[in-house]
């Protein structure tokens, strides 16, 4: 099956061909993502009307080019799969309606996707490991992206138990909202993850929230506190900066990775893998590759590109659930909240 992939959940328009008949990467046949961080950073932060707006100037444009990029015509599509929630509901039905319109005018099914599902997923698009092969459930998934950051019990594709999540900020809003009060420009989450490249190990340390009692949930927003009030007490230097942002990426690397193992071990799961923007931090996947060689684990990511919003990530998800026969009415819904463990299972 060739699926056409559309995400439009937020300020990122993707667009992706995944084809079932192909293994591992060799499936996606293209992809393009357009970003319109340009657009919302001089309001330093994602205003809704616009996003949805230029989703309906980016996207046929974008669906043309990507088709073109895997040398086929809108009569070879078997399925459209498009993100249904969760995400601003404005640019979800941007992305909801051109597909349904497509999947209803080349009569092919359409199914609507759950974002994070899709970022859960993205790992598996990648090629077999050499020794371990794919990473087949169960497993633990941490999801860390701009808006989630959750542990996961997967028992199955489709099945899906949480495990623990984020009381206030996602890590990746944290990333975000610490690096603008240091005055970094938007969007600064991985312009603070390059700065604390240079820092000094050390130099700033702050605490490992919530790593102090048991449970599996988080805690960031604490975090961006303490930064606020070192940054003001300090010098303000270039050099401060950077070892403030060290000290800031340390302790959300080393918080993650504590709950990770404890969910690992909380789940009796060898295998993690890990998906959403803060998945492509350069630390976290290094200390994560560490903690799992330790307990004779592996951890699985998604290539970087594929870390933050995506069009593959949906075409892939979609395609397993076409696949095994699911797919949505010719209505145009979308879910801008919607719970991941309500999903039903993807029988193989
Ligand atoms: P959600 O998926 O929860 O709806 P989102 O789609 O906005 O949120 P993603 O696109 O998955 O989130 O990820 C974007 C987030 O990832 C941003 O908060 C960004 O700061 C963060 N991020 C990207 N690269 C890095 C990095 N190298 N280090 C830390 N954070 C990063
Ligand atoms: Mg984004
Ligand atoms: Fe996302």
């Amino acid at each position: 099956m060739r699926i056409l992939g559309i995400e439009t959940s937020c300020d990122e328009t993707g667009v992706a061909v995944y084809d079932t008949s192909r293994a591992g990467s060799a499936g996606l046949r293209a992809h393009a993502v357009y970003s319109q961080v340009a657009l919302h950073a001089e309001y330093g932060g994602v205003v809704p009307e616009l996003a949805s707006r230029d989703h309906v100037r980016k996207l046929l444009p974008l669906v043309r080019q990507t088709l073109a990029g895997a040398g086929l015509g809108v009569g070879d599509l078997d399925g459209v799969a498009y993100t249904a929630g969760p995400g601003l509901v404005g640019a979800l039905l941007v992305g909801a309606g051109v597909a349904r319109s497509l999947a209803w005018a080349l009569d092919v099914p359409a199914i609507g996707v759950h974002h994070m599902e899709g970022h859960l997923l993205a790992p598996l698009m990648e090629d077999p490991d050499p020794v371990h092969g794919s990473p087949e459930p169960p497993f633990v998934a941490l999801l860390v992206s701009g808006g989630h950051t959750q542990l996961v019990a997967v028992e199955a594709i489709g099945r899906y138990r949480l495990l623990g999540e984020t009381l206030d900020d996602a890590a990746g809003e944290a990333f975000d909202k610490t690096a603008k009060l240091m005055g970094l420009p938007y969007p600064g989450g991985p312009q603070l993850a390059a700065l604390a490249e240079t820092g000094a190990p050390g130099a700033y340390r702050f605490s490992r929230p919530m790593t102090d009692r048991p449970g599996l949930d988080f805690s960031f927003s604490g975090l961006k506190t303490q930064v606020m009030l070192a940054w003001r007490d300090s010098d303000q230097s270039d050099a401060t900066r950077a070892d403030i942002a060290r000290g800031f990426e340390d302790a959300v690397v080393e918080t993650l990775a504590i709950k990770c193992e404890r969910a690992l071990d909380a789940a009796g799961c060898g295998t993690l893998i890990v998906a959403g923007g803060v998945g492509a931090n350069k630390r976290l996947r290094a200390r994560l590759h560490e903690m799992a060689a330790t307990r004779g684990g592996r951890v699985c990511f998604p290539r970087m590109e594929l870390c933050t919003d995506n069009g593959a990530m949906i075409a892939y998800a979609g395609a397993l659930r076409l696949q095994a026969g699911q797919h949505d009415d010719a209505s145009v819904h979308v879910a801008p909240r919607w719970d991941m463990a309500l999903l039903p299972a993807i029988a193989c």
